[in-house]
């Protein structure tokens, strides 16, 4: 079997073997190293309480010799009294001294009475050591000394290691010994031994089970990560996206954890819009639904969405909604020629959070910072959306506002292709809300956006001006010149009408020779000097036909929401009102509704 690199290992393995590895390497430190060393300290400390008591007996001879000198006692009889002293005397486990002479001849032996006055030149321990010749030799080098060898215990055929300190009485020629056994060093090395092993066992314990536990509380999170991972690699599809795993640690598997956790959340959340946008109908309520995210969920503080209109080379403001215009950061010819937008242009990212004043278009004086991203379809910019938000100073909120925009890219580029399918089907279904013959708007893109249209004036507090106009006696130009100059004339009036408002505001033809002006975001008033305006361009507008010209004038009645009422469609009628009032008051002028015009029964 091959044996893979350490590398290559698991991390439960390494994590064991590490620890297994430290576990025998701590064990083999305290038996090898440790337990030698209290070995030598034990063995060193007995030796030295050998020492001790062999220098105290010792101090019987100073005694003596000291009574010798006073002449209370002879030699021979200070020699009697320290062997009659000596002999009884027993320490610890019946130890015993001995005395033997420089002739190596025993003088005085407690056990062996019988060696006494023997020479013991000759006595050999098992191990082969001329014991006595040693104790000669160390006592003449050094006047004390420990002899080591090996020596059969009493009762015993076995030999045990003793040791026998012996020191030399000079002036006597007399050396003083006793031995003592050190086979209970190693009884008590071996009891502790036991204990360490023990302790060791119990550590060894410990430490692989804690490695286990902190093992698997890596892997199996990190297993849960890898799962989920393959999961969604291998499309298993929404149900993978839900999987969470438990946060049971703050360390970085936690955090991992809560990043793996939050990038579920994350993907899962694009999944789900993007299935919600699917089934949205139009791409208004797309990007209504893009403007909303943006704002609402991710917070970014104002978010704006204009559509390209290429065959227009214009830009619609689709969010908040295209009667919001009034809200609008940036220049508002931007409407009106796409190209000034730079971000439409070029097909890049601009934002003014590196580079100050980088778009000419967004506001001068504003103090807001925008971040305009292109949306790029099959190479072409198809809309451009907009972010607004306030100069930040602090980096970590320039950091969280950074990552809030990138989040609403992500948005964006998985709605892609969803923008693309419903851009085609929005193209077909503009078409239905537009008058072929003048290019405005008619009834049903009236009755599409009333609501839309209404909220936003709302919203900012402002009103909406409606003008209804009537060409008049405009049979009469079907009846003399024809129904094609009928409708050259009123593709001039469509035109001249548009030409006299604002971008903002909508025409729509309402009925054959009717066309109704919506006025957004007006003050209370307005709407009246606005129809007197068209209907003076009008009747100043000389119609050019094959055969010379032809002037018209219009009729206009003029209402306002929600001043007058509070339903655009009732208002709408008011200004129909004032309009048949301009015609009965013989044609050519501008009247605005009031309350008197109409009562209850006219409903
Ligand atoms: P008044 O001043 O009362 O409005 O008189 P008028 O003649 O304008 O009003 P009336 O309602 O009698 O006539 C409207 C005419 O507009 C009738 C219709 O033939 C004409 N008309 C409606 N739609 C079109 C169109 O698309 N093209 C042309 N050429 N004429 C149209
Ligand atoms: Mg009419
Ligand atoms: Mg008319």
């Amino acid at each position: 079997m091959q044996i893979r690199p350490f590398n290559d290992w698991q991390i439960l393995s390494k994590i064991m073997t590490i620890s297994i590895i430290s576990v025998t390497l701590i064990t083999m430190v305290i038996l090898g190293y440790f337990m030698s060393l209290v070995e030598q300290e034990m063995i060193h400390g007995k030796k030295i309480g050998l020492k001790n008591v062999v220098d105290t007996a010792y101090g019987l001879f100073h005694e003596n010799t000291a009574r010798i000198q006073t002449g209370e006692i002879s030699l021979e009889e200070a020699k009697k009294q320290i062997i009659l002293r000596m002999k009884p005397m027993r320490y610890s486990d019946n130890n015993y001294f001995w005395i033997n002479d420089l002739d190596l001849k025993m003088v005085m032996h407690p056990i062996q009475p019988e060696l006494e006055g023997r020479d013991q030149s000759d006595s050999k321990t098992p191990d082969g050591i001329y014991l006595f010749r040693e104790f000669l030799h160390v006592s003449q080098a050094n006047g004390s000394g420990f002899v080591d060898y090996m020596w059969p215990k009493p009762g015993e055929k076995k030999s045990a290691p003793k040791t026998s300190y012996i020191r030399l009485y000079e002036p006597w020629g007399w050396i003083i010994g006793s031995g003592m056994y050190l086979d209970d060093v190693h009884t008590e090395l071996n009891r502790l031994r036991v204990y360490v092993l023990s302790g060791v066992a119990v550590f060894a314990l410990l430490t692989i089970s804690l490695a286990v536990f902190i093992g698997t509380g890596i892997t199996r999170p990190l297993k849960k990560v890898i799962e989920g991972l393959q999961d969604i690699a291998t499309g298993k599809g929404r149900a993978a996206l839900t999987k969470r795993i438990a946060i049971t640690s703050l360390d970085e598997i936690g955090l991992l954890s809560t990043e793996f956790n939050r990038l579920m959340e994350s993907i899962n959340g694009l999944t789900v819009f993007k299935n919600v946008i699917e089934e949205d109908g139009t791409l208004d309520e797309v990007y209504q639904r893009l403007g909303d995210l943006f704002t609402q969920q991710i917070h970014i503080p104002r978010c704006f969405i204009f559509q390209v209109i290429s065959s227009k080379d214009k830009l619609e403001l689709s969010y908040p909604s295209r009667f919001d215009q009034e809200e609008m950061m940036c220049n508002p010819f931007i409407l009106d020629d796409n190209t000034l937008c730079k971000a439409k242009r070029t097909g890049h990212v601009i934002t003014s959070a590196h580079f100050p004043a980088i778009c000419r278009q967004f506001l001068p004086q504003a103090e807001e910072l925008h971040h305009c991203v292109p949306v790029v379809v099959g190479g072409t910019p198809v809309a451009v959306v907009q972010f607004i938000f306030q100069k930040l100073e602090d980096p970590d909120e320039i950091k969280a506002m950074e990552t809030k925009i990138f989040k609403a890219e992500q948005y964006l580029n998985e709605s892609l292709a969803v923008i693309e399918t419903k851009r085609l089907m929005s193209s077909l279904k503009d078409a239905a809300l537009i008058d072929p013959l003048t290019g405005l708007y008619n009834r049903r893109y009236l009755q599409e956006y009333t609501e839309k249209m209404v909220a936003g004036v709302l919203r900012r507090g402002k009103a909406i001006g409606l003008i209804m106009c009537d060409l008049d006696y405009f049979k009469q130009v079907n009846d003399t010149h024809g129904h094609n100059v009928g409708d050259l004339v009123l593709k001039e009036t469509a035109r001249i009408i548009v030409k006299n408002l604002r971008d903002a505001d909508i025409v729509i033809r309402f009925g054959g020779e009717e066309f109704l002006v919506v006025l957004l975001d007006i003050n209370e008033g307005e709407s009246l000097e606005i129809a007197e305006k068209i209907r003076l361009s009008i009747q100043q507008t000389k119609f050019k036909i094959s055969d010379g010209v032809i002037q018209k004038t219009i009729s206009a009645g003029a209402s306002e929401f929600p001043q007058d009422t509070d339903t655009l469609w009732s208002c709408i009628k008011f200004a129909d009102v004032a309009l048949y009032r301009a015609k009965e008051e013989g044609r050519n002028r501008c009247i605005r509704f009031t309350k008197d015009m109409w009562t209850e029964d006219q409903v």
